[in-house]
């Protein structure tokens, strides 16, 4: 459904991706890992439109949008979580969904809101609280459900678990796992190597800006080697 292919972006004239090719499909969750400044940000802010590959072809269902606005990449069905999560704290947590949902029909809001509440039933306990008062996890659910107002077909998560203690972690990678499962297609930054490989269909590693290693999660759990070298003897020790 969406594919990079040999995606080059820099900043000035510093490279910072190197050729990335990955593709994400429906309902599956395509897992990107690497070191700090190994590209997996910049990867995710180029396909969502903020900025613009030196080269490279991005498609979606089939047609080239890694010209296209941010907007324009939004209404094609792709929707950027982005790290550090980005809730506005002073609003409520329903003021946050529908801001989410600012593209879409107006008629449909409600609708949405609900489906959004099912997927995650704290969201809608804390519905008219302030979202700045929610615990880390909670506002990453947020995040989630923000971006799930827009209908997206494919969700660019960066680093979900970013900041949360490790027995959260769990908890919101088993959501990204049945957000996919609603047969949306996950292209997933996450650091957190070990728990994020037990919910991810398939995986990149990337260094410096290339990719050095793309398989399924399996094979990549299995070569635990690759994921140490380019990760660090840590990341597949974190607590799961
Ligand atoms: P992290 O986990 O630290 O976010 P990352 O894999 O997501 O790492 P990027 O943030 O994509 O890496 O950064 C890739 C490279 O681009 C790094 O060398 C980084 O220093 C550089 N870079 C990132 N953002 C900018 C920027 N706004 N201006 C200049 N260079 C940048």
């Amino acid at each position: 459904m969406l594919r990079v292919s040999d995606l080059h972006v820099s900043y000035g004239r510093v490279p910072a991706v190197r050729g990335i090719s990955v593709t994400v499909e429906p309902g599956s969750i395509t897992l990107v890992l690497g070191a700090n400044g190994a590209g997996k940000t910049t990867t995710l802010r180029s396909i969502a439109g903020l900025h613009p590959p030196d080269s490279g072809e991005i498609t979606m269902q089939g047609r080239r949008i890694e010209r296209q606005r941010a907007d324009r990449v939004v209404a094609a069905g792709i929707v950027l979580v982005p790290e550090g999560r980005r809730v506005f704290g002073p609003l409520t947590v329903e003021e946050n969904l529908r801001l989410g949902g600012y593209t879409r029909p107006r008629a449909g809001l409600i609708e949405e809101l609900e489906r959004v509440y099912d997927l995650f039933p704290v969201l809608s306990e804390r519905r008219h609280g302030a979202a700045g008062l929610l615990s880390g996890g909670e506002q990453q659910m947020l995040a989630f459900g923000r971006a799930l107002m827009a209908r997206p077909k494919v969700l660019l998560i960066d680093e979900p678990s970013l900041g949360l203690a490790p027995a959260i972690v769990n908890t919101v990678l088993t959501r990204v796992r049945e957000v996919a499962d609603s047969g949306i297609g996950v292209l997933m930054v996450e650091q957190n190597a070990k728990v994020a490989l037990e919910i991810a269909d398939d995986a990149v590693v990337v260094a410096r800006g290339e990719v050095v290693f793309s398989g399924s999660a399996q094979e990549t759990r299995s070569h635990s080697s690759v994921v140490r070298a380019f990760l660090g003897e840590t990341a597949l020790r974190q607590e799961s």
